[in-house]
């Protein structure tokens, strides 16, 4: 077995250097050094391929969410989706932490901060149910958790709010979330968006996901162009 490090993740493969046999000098043989590359470019495009697939099935879940807003016409309808990745290791499955749409909490509330709301509510024994740790004294904290945690948002999150509540940009950077994945840049329907440029200022990966943006615009602006 072989592995690979690709960013924050490992990509384990079922290459191994033969064990015995006749060895190469360390310039290696055209074939050999044609065959590997080969061999790990393939693997890469798999990985990546399938890493993608997981992230647009997340946003379509979002889309999901989004889908339950109530629409108004003075706000746009977004669903978010928290996904834990905790501990991080490539071992370790992915858990849907919490999901939330725009208005979905009383007050004029948003996706993301509803997301991250109902995350914080669950309980200390539902968590160590989702992440379940050997040591009893190493039950994993809501905090913990969000530090490995990834936003999938059908719209990229605000960073002004006209009602004065804290923007949803703020409030995914004050829970130290690691990565955003967006479906679609917020139009200036109403306000200039600066979430994304925000996120990575404050060292949050900002991730533009590709093939769903029609949708997301349109579940957006559900309700306002009828
Ligand atoms: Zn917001």
């Amino acid at each position: 077995m072989k592995h690979l490090q690709v960013g924050h993740n490992t990509v384990t493969t079922a290459w191994s250097p033969p064990a015995s046999g006749p060895r190469h000098s360390t310039h290696g043989c055209r074939r050999c050094v044609a065959l590997a590359r080969e061999f790990i470019v393939l693997n890469l495009f798999f990985f990546f391929s399938i890493g993608d697939e997981q992230h647009i099935q997340y946003l379509r879940e979002a889309l999901l969410e989004a889908a339950k807003c109530t629409p108004t016409p003075t706000a746009f309808c977004v669903g978010c989706v928290l996904v834990a990745r905790y501990p991080a290791n490539a071992t370790q499955q992915p858990h849907v932490l919490a999901k939330g749409y725009s208005r979905e909490l009383p007050g004029n509330t948003h996706a993301e901060a509803n997301a991250l709301t109902k995350a914080r509510q669950l309980s200390p024994e539902h968590l160590s149910e989702m992440f379940p740790t050997s040591a009893e004294n190493d039950k994993p904290t809501i905090d913990d958790v969000l530090k490995h945690t990834d936003v999938y948002t059908t719209l990229e999150p605000c960073s002004v709010r006209t009602s004065g509540l804290a923007p949803c940009a703020d409030t995914l950077i004050a829970a130290n979330v690691p990565r955003c994945f967006i479906g679609v840049g917020e139009p200036d329907d109403f306000v200039q968006c600066e979430g994304a440029q925000r996120l990575k200022a404050a060292g949050c990966q900002v991730i533009w996901l590709k093939g769903l943006e029609e949708e997301c615009l349109t579940a957006a602006r559900r309700g306002r162009q009828e």
